[in-house]
């Protein structure tokens, strides 16, 4: 594959995008960020790295870091995590109430706010610490010691996060919280804070696309759970639009309100698109340009 043919590519469809879209800021730190900022990286499994734009800048991971915080339950060999929550789409935002209550307090998937919050759940229970053992996988993913949580966001969204206060209560009160609320709440803002650039996540992506294989070549979940979170990612990534991206993209995708999309081709690479503003269902515009243009380019679309 012509890496560097498939970035230009990929800069070129992104480049009218950028800047469209509206910056999250319901988080109101995440408000402040600037727009008009755009990056794309690939890591392959065969260790190179490309990438252009603002590939290097950092961003807020948000809902990115629920693929490795998920990972890292799997690891534990635990399945008993999915009878704390489901695997299906859920069709409604990814900070949605209604559903839960209906389906008494088990989320749809693990991948929008209740779903991820029952993981950090488990993965403070089995580790004693969720939120360092995620920042020690990603250090060690990307080689880079200095990673570290964006402590103003953190702080930010523990102060405006009633919503997710909300959904985490109604499970407590359904029985699905092994931990008190705010003890769990509070990994799970600091793991949404925590920044990475394009480059730093697409390394750290590596390790799905690798079926479970650390950098360090050791393996942290088993090949099976690997390509069950690759297949999550596909059917509910990108929340209440993950059929409209299977629809254009075909790519397996997470996305994040950071404005940041993970994509993994298994066996090949990780890409990494970032691009602040957002669509209405919380993904951001360019990115997923970006992604689409991507798939084209290599044609590993998999439709
Ligand atoms: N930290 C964000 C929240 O809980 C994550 C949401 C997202 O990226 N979709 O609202």
């Amino acid at each position: 594959m012509d890496y560097d043919r498939v970035i230009e590519q990929v800069l070129t469809a992104a480049r009218p995008h950028v800047g469209e879209g509206k910056v999250a800021d319901y988080i109101p730190d995440l408000g402040n960020v600037e727009p008009r900022q755009f990056g794309f990286a690939v890591a392959t499994t065969d260790g190179e790295v490309y990438g252009g734009g603002d590939w290097e800048t950092r961003f807020s991971l948000q809902s990115i870091s629920k693929v490795f915080t998920l990972a890292l339950v799997l690891g534990h060999d635990d399945q008993s995590i999915w009878r704390r929550v489901h695997r299906e789409p859920s069709g409604t935002p990814f900070n949605s109430l209604i559903q839960l209550e209906i389906e008494r307090g088990i989320p749809r998937n693990p991948f929008i706010n209740p779903g991820a919050i029952v993981v950090t759940d488990q993965l403070l229970a089995d580790s004693g610490d969720a939120f360092a053992t995620l920042r020690e996988l990603l250090r060690a993913e990307t080689g880079n010691p200095d990673l570290h949580v964006d402590g103003v966001t953190a702080a930010s969204e523990a102060r405006t996060g009633n919503r997710n206060r909300a959904l985490a209560y109604l499970m407590a009160d359904f029985g699905n919280m092994l931990n008190p609320v705010e003890e769990t709440l509070g990994h799970y803002f600091r793991q949404c804070s925590i920044v990475m650039s394009c480059k730093e996540l697409a390394l750290a992506g590596l390790l799905l696309a690798r079926h479970g294989i650390r950098a360090d070549g050791s393996r942290l979940l088993s090949e099976r759970d690997a390509r069950r979170i690759v297949a999550i990612m596909l059917t509910c990534g990108t929340y209440d639009a993950a059929g409209e991206f299977a629809y254009r993209i075909g790519l397996p995708c997470k996305s994040g309100v950071g404005g940041g999309v993970l994509a993994i081709i298994p066996n090949r690479c990780a890409a990494v698109a970032w691009g602040p503003g957002l669509d209405e269902h919380g993904n951001s515009v360019s990115a997923a340009a970006a992604m689409d243009a991507f798939g084209k380019a290599t044609d590993w679309t998999i439709f």
